[in-house]
């Protein structure tokens, strides 16, 4: 009886395991077939500036519209092309497009997210200065994304990477801050510019208790470092209210805007460039 049960689960695991191979095998397959066909694009969703409320920068993200699945979102995605090293060729593209699609908008920043797999491939900083040579994007409109898990390993090469990227004049943010293990210290340690209040945060905020607690600790440790701070995830006119008191820099989110193409962001900030046109056409014939 106990030994048939044993079996049994024996059977159910195997061939569990068999199909969650057949399924990463396909799927690495369909990523690589995917990169060559070009199934791969970018949404760009803004980044606000708290009080005046224009855009400040977007971040890309990355969709993949599959001949047959239809729109497969990164969570779908991502971990495995880590695993596989397929993120290297993707995240380069990545790279490419948005610091290329960034050109378009005046002076607006474009913020990519770095996968682990990426960081310590072969010559980031490389790559980085590659990309921003050929699209001409200055470097300070560049924000890499990192999260905890791109530092994790070896703290001195990453140190020595970080390092470089900031002689490349880019700017870096810690994604997902107050997610991991040792923010903090990696806040010491390293040269970041910014950091991004991850959302599961942002949804608890209420006027009272923890979530709003910890939002404000963040805000006051940004503002004692020097650091930007975003918040992610903003979703309800109330979130805003309360990181508006609380003096959060920047705001991402539904509220204001879900991801984009890249057409509708230059139609989004069209207006900023036009009224800073008047402005400075005004300045000058003032002058
Ligand atoms: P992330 O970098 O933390 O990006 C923020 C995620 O929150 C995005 O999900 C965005 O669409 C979503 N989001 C934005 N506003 C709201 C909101 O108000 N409410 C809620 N519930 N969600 C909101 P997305 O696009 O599905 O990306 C998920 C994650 O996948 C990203 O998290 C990032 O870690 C990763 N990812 C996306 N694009 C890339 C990429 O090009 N390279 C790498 N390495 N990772 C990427
Ligand atoms: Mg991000
Ligand atoms: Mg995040
Ligand atoms: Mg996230």
């Amino acid at each position: 009886e106990a030994k048939n049960a044993g079996r049994e689960t024996y059977r159910f695991f195997a061939s569990a395991m068999n199909d969650e191979v057949v399924v990463r095998t396909r799927l690495e397959a369909e990523i690589r077939a995917g990169i060559a066909a070009e199934e791969f694009f970018l949404l760009y969703q803004p980044r606000y500036d708290t009080h005046t409320m224009r855009i400040k920068g977007v971040e890309a993200l990355l969709r993949w519209r599959h001949p047959t699945r239809g729109l497969v979102s990164p969570a779908e995605f991502i971990s495995l092309a880590e695993e596989t090293g397929l993120i290297i060729p993707l995240g380069a593209w990545v790279l490419r497009t948005a610091c290329q699609a960034a050109t378009n908008w005046d002076d607006i920043g474009v913020s990519v997210n770095v996968s682990p797999a990426q960081f310590r491939g072969a010559d980031f900083v490389a790559t980085v200065r590659d990309v921003l040579a050929a699209s001409g994007l200055s470097p300070h409109r560049l924000e890499l994304e990192l999260t905890e898990g791109v530092l994790l390993e070896d703290t001195d090469r990453a140190g020595r990477i970080l390092h470089g990227l900031k002689e490349l004049g880019v700017l870096l943010s810690m994604d997902d801050f107050g997610t991991g293990y040792s923010s903090l210290g990696y806040l010491k340690n390293f040269p970041f510019d910014a950091i991004k209040i991850d959302q599961r945060f942002i949804a608890d905020l209420q006027p009272t208790g923890d979530a709003r607690a910890i939002v404000q600790a963040v805000l006051g440790l940004g503002r004692a470092l020097g650091l930007s701070v975003t918040a992610e995830g903003v979703e309800t006119p109330e979130q805003l209210m309360l990181l508006r008191m609380d003096n959060c820099s920047e705001l991402q989110g539904y509220l204001m805007s879900m991801p984009v193409s890249g057409a509708e962001i230059s139609a989004l900030i069209e207006p900023q460039r036009v009224r800073r046109d008047d402005v400075e056409a005004a300045a000058i014939a003032a002058s």
